[in-house]
Formats: structure tokens, C-alpha cells, sequence
């Protein structure tokens, strides 16, 4: 156990400069940033006259991932819906058309701001919210910092193109989240259109939408003439009523950070999604490594509010630096504990930098569903005829013990898409004749995903089977 001396100097409300010098008449030159053993903080506690309380980590960081509300005290909150889909299908149409049926957009002064999400409200009073950068790679990267904020993830395919390759990669995405999907099938207004002909390609996906009798809803949409878009609204509402959406209202909010960034003018700027608790001007908070106080709230219509509850994205003034999309925001009691917070925090993540750990073969198993091992695994490769080999061989290795699990397989250079998702499911990567491309790369030292390469089928298959069969152990 180590502290800065800035920090220990905090939590005794003594100055850094004073423990500095103690410190030096002690024999030993230190600055205020770094860090002493529980020793000499001891001894310097004593010096000053101060009594010794040992805490442990939980009581300088906040973690509050394991607490519940009690379920007296939750409330029904809006879905948080992601549109994802192949490029030019429509996206960013259906965004836009989604939010011209706000009941509430043309209320006084309301202009659209574009924050990373947005929320309206339908003529029956229901909300809901959208994130407004549409795709899967924000999506499987904020899933990769741990933020699960995406309820539904609204899958758009055009009625006129078909199924995609970046259509199969949201699909995989979604399914290795584990997030109920609704498939919109959009441009039905073209003469070309031909939406039973999506439906049966989906079948291929795996992906069974509800006209061929199968549990995933779909509905056909124009985002350009405004058609099947109520309908598309009653399916997010059904699907986010079988989901019962809740959260506590009354209590210190904890958000997610949607994006962020340094605006000339207002300094640091975060878009953020309350998750529970609601956030209110003059609040103390931790955001990731920073600290600040909320010294104003914008909503996505560019006006000023006191407050905003869960589900409701808004943007917060007020922060000491730009916090990542992802990171956690947490109310804190005061300054003192934020400061504090946030500087233990800083310290965490420069210990973490220089020892990254790689998603070892050793530790993706972890997450045991039942008594069958999971082996998840993504697939590049150079030809389409390799891809479907490999994916056949893999599944080949399975039993009842073990499955392999192929989150994704495609044809082409490894892409970041591809790493956020291992790192996002703990899996590692095969590469066949392929090789990460630059931005792939630095993901992979960041993320720490583990890599394997192999130009002959018969290699892989028989490593990948010699792990799988280690990860059983001797007794199985
Ligand atoms: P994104 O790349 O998925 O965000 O797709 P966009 O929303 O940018 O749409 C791509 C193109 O398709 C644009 O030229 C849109 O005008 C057009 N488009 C989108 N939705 C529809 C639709 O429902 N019908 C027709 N005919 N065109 C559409």
C-alpha cells in the first residue's frame, strides 16, 4: 500500500510543502506527487500528531458498481436506445426523423444541440433516449470501459442493399453484449425495396425476426418519408416495458460520460447519462481521474436546467479536466473526498499503464455461464473461403465440456472494431494471413488483447484445441 505525499497531506488537511520538509528532515527527498510506503506515511502521521486509522482501498476510491438500491425505492426510467446499421443505410436519417417526433421540440427557445444523445417524449408522455453517435465501434468501446449504458440497440438495414458487412458486425456486437436488438428496415419508400428478402438473410445471422415466426421484432421504416416511424417507437417502448427498466431517482446520481471534450469558451465539457440518482447544478463530483462541480447543466435542446434524472443525457460544466467517454461520474459529499477520489484514481491508472495485463487464454474464462466452457474467440482472414474453414474447424473442436465461441469472423486486415470487441469480451484474436492495421495496433497495446497468427489451418486448429483442452484440466 502506497500514498502521495499530496494525498496523505489532503487527508490530514496539512499542506504537501510541510510533509515535504518533514520528509527531508527525516533523510529522504521526495516530492509532493510522489508516492511513500505505509511506514513513512505512518511516521509522518505521528509526527504531525496525528492518530493512525489504516484504510483500506474501498475507503479511498468509490466503487459503487456492487450496491443496489432497495427495489422500494427504483422507478420505471427511459430506455437508452443505439442505432446501429451498414454505412448509407440510414442511420443517421432515422436519428434525425426520430427526433422531429418530440412532442416537446418546439417548446420555447428549444434549438437542437447536438451533445451525443438526445431524448424525446411521445404523444402518450413516454421517453426515450438515443444516443446520438450512431455504429458499433462507440458502442463496443464504451462497452469496453465497462459502460453498458445501451438498453436497445435499433438494427437498420436497407431494404434496397441487404445484409452488410458492417450490418453482420453490429449484429455480433449486439449479440456478444447480450442487448435485445429491434431490426428496422429501412427505405421502404424505394420501388426497389424488398424487405421479406432482409428477413430471410437475417435467418442466415441467426437473427429470427417476428414475421418468420421468430422473437426479434422488426418493422419497416422510411426515415425519409416519415413512414412506420410510430411503429418503430411502440417496439422500443414494448421492448423497454419486458426489460423493466428501473433506477432510484432520490439519491446522489452516478452517470456515464457519452463524450467530452475542451470547448474554447465553457473549458471541459462532458455530455453524460445518468444512471441512477439525479445530478444537480452545485453538485461535487468525481468523473474518471477528475474532480469538479456542476456549474451548469445544458439539456439537448440548449437550455439551461437545475437537474436531470436517469436516462437523461445532458451536459455538465464545471469539470477540472476532460474525462473519456465511458468513465463513471459519481456525486460525492464534498470537495475534499473528490480531490482525494480522483487523485488516488490518477495514481491507479499510471500503476495500470506499465502493468497491462494481456486477455490471457488463462483468464477468459472467467465468466462461466453453466458448467460448459465458453471459448470465445475472433477470426480475420484473408479470403472468405479461409474465414468459413476456420470457423467450421473451430466449432469442430467443440464438446460437451467446451464450446468455442466465434464472436466474429470476417475477411481483412484485424481493425480496432475488432479489438474493442475482444477487449469488450475478454476474447483473444486469429489472425490468418492477416495482420492489425496502425490504429488497430496502438488499441492493442492499450487494451492489452491477446493476438495469434497463423498461415496454416492445421496449426491453429491443433493449438487452439491443445488451450481448449488445458483450460479443462486433467480431470476432465
Ligand atoms: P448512415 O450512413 O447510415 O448514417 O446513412 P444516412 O442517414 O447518411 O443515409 C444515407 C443516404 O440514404 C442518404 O442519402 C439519405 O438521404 C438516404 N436515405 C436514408 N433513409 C432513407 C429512406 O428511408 N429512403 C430513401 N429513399 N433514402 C434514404
Amino acid at each position: 500500500e502506497a500514498i502521495t505525499v499530496q494525498e496523505l497531506a489532503n487527508r490530514m488537511a496539512e499542506k504537501g510543502a510541510d510533509l515535504v520538509k518533514a520528509l527531508f528532515n527525516m533523510g529522504m527527498m521526495v516530492t509532493v506527487n510522489q508516492t511513500i510506503d505505509q511506514d513513512t506515511a505512518e511516521l509522518l502521521v505521528e509526527e504531525f500528531g496525528h492518530n493512525i486509522t489504516r484504510v483500506s482501498e474501498s475507503d479511498v476510491d468509490i466503487d459503487t458498481s456492487e450496491d443496489q438500491d432497495p427495489e422500494e425505492t427504483l422507478k420505471a426510467r427511459p430506455p437508452v436506445v443505439t442505432i446501429m446499421g451498414h454505412v448509407d443505410h440510414g442511420k443517421t436519417s432515422l436519428l434525425d426523423a426520430l427526433r422531429g417526433t418530440d412532442v416537446t421540440k418546439g417548446e420555447a427557445g428549444g434549438i437542437t444541440q447536438h451533445i451525443g444523445a438526445y431524448q424525446i417524449q411521445t404523444k402518450d408522455k413516454h421517453k426515450i433516449t438515443f444516443l446520438d453517435t450512431p455504429g458499433h465501434e462507440a458502442f463496443t468501446e464504451m462497452r469496453a470501459r465497462g459502460a453498458n449504458v445501451t438498453d436497445i440497440v435499433v438494427l437498420v438495414v436497407a431494404a434496397d442493399d441487404g445484409i452488410m458487412p458492417q450490418t453482420i458486425e453490429a449484429i455480433n456486437h449486439t449479440k456478444a453484449a447480450g442487448v435485445p436488438m429491434i431490426v428496422a428496415i429501412n427505405k421502404i419508400d424505394k420501388p426497389e425495396a424488398n424487405p421479406d428478402n432482409i428477413r430471410n438473410r437475417l435467418l442466415e445471422h441467426e437473427v429470427i425476426v417476428e414475421k418468420m415466426s421468430g422473437d426479434v421484432q422488426d418493422v419497416e421504416v422510411s426515415a425519409k418519408a416519415g413512414t412506420g416511424l410510430d411503429e418503430l417507437i411502440e417496439k422500443i417502448l414494448l421492448q423497454a416495458e419486458l426489460l423493466e427498466l428501473k433506477a432510484r431517482p432520490d439519491r446522489d446520481a452516478e452517470a456515464t460520460v457519452i463524450e467530452a471534450q475542451l470547448d474554447k469558451g465553457r473549458g471541459p465539457v462532458a455530455t453524460v447519462l445518468v444512471t441512477r440518482g439525479t445530478l444537480k447544478r452545485g453538485d461535487t463530483f468525481v468523473v474518471g481521474t477528475e474532480s469538479g462541480r456542476v456549474r451548469a447543466l445544458i439539456d439537448d435542446k440548449g437550455k439551461q436546467v437545475k437537474e436531470a434524472g436517469p436516462s437523461t443525457p445532458v451536459e455538465v460544466l464545471g469539470l477540472g479536466g476532460v474525462p473519456g467517454a465511458g468513465d463513471q461520474m459519481t456525486v460525492v459529499e464534498n470537495e475534499q473526498r473528490a480531490r482525494e477520489v480522483a487523485a488516488y484514481r490518477q495514481e491507479k491508472a499510471t500503476e495500470k499503464r506499465t502493468a497491462l495485463a494481456p486477455t490471457s487464454f488463462d483468464t477468459m474464462f472467467n465468466n462461466l455461464a453453466s458448467n460448459v466452457i465458453e471459448f470465445p474467440l475472433l477470426v480475420k482472414a484473408d479470403v472468405q473461403g479461409s474465414v468459413e474453414a476456420i470457423t467450421t474447424a473451430l466449432h469442430n473442436l467443440s464438446n460437451d465440456d467446451i464450446k468455442v465461441r466465434v464472436l466474429h469472423a470476417g475477411v481483412g486486415a484485424i481493425t480496432e472494431s475488432d479489438v474493442t470487441l475482444a477487449a469488450a469480451s475478454n476474447a483473444p484474436i486469429i489472425g490468418f494471413n492477416v495482420r492489425p492495421n496502425a490504429k488497430a495496433r496502438d488499441l492493442v497495446k492499450r487494451d492489452g488483447v491477446e493476438m495469434k497468427y497463423y498461415d496454416v489451418i492445421y496449426h491453429l486448429t491443433e493449438e487452439i484445441a491443445k488451450e481448449m483442452a488445458g483450460e479443462l484440466g486433467p480431470e476432465r
